[in-house]
């Protein structure tokens, strides 16, 4: 029969090729919840993991360290300082920004959060504080500024990169928009 042992040392190929655990340079997918303050802030509903490359700071650097050498199936219930997530808040992060500066369509009331764009076109995360005459006072910090995270996670698979995605830094999924690629 020949022919019948191609197959077989496929398989087995591509089971070495599996990365045992998580390492730079791997495709990690994982299910989490997030708790700040005692309340769940976000979760992964079923079958709908993160996908990152792990060593490229995809993901906050806290919860990144302590995931090395984790296994698929492993589960691990993980608290992030401040400093390893999403820093201080920081009060010289709120500006008067001129009125002038909004589009008339942008809805600008205490409390509503806005994602702007900045001279470099990079995307801004602020929220409006209050309204004055002619500025509107904003917060950039991030909303997680200054909050402890609680983690609790699970590897649900692991893979190794392609050639592309490892040298972007970044994984490739089908939401990725190949025009908005670096
Ligand atoms: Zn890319």
């Amino acid at each position: 029969m020949p022919g019948i042992g191609i197959p077989k040392k496929e398989g087995e190929m591509s089971a070495e090729n599996k990365p045992q655990e998580v390492a730079a340079d791997v495709v990690v997918s994982l299910f989490y919840t997030l708790t700040v303050d005692g309340e769940v802030f976000d979760y992964t509903e079923d079958e709908e993991a993160i996908e990152f490359l792990q060593g490229y700071e995809n993901i906050i650097p806290g919860l990144e360290k302590e995931l090395y050498g984790m296994k698929i199936g492993d589960k691990k219930q993980i608290t992030v300082p401040v400093e390893e997530a999403y820093g201080e808040y920081d009060e010289e992060e709120i500006r008067d920004i001129p009125r002038t500066e909004f589009p008339a369509d942008v809805p600008l009331a205490p409390g509503v959060e806005l994602e702007l764009t900045d001279n470099e076109g990079d995307m801004l995360y602020a929220k409006v504080v209050s309204l004055a005459k002619d500025t509107v006072k904003l917060d950039f910090n991030h909303p997680l500024a200054g909050k402890e995270l609680q983690f609790y996670i699970e590897v649900v698979d692991l893979r190794p990169p392609t050639a592309e995605e490892l040298e972007h830094g970044h994984v490739h999924d089908e939401e990725y928009a190949d025009e908005a690629d670096d």
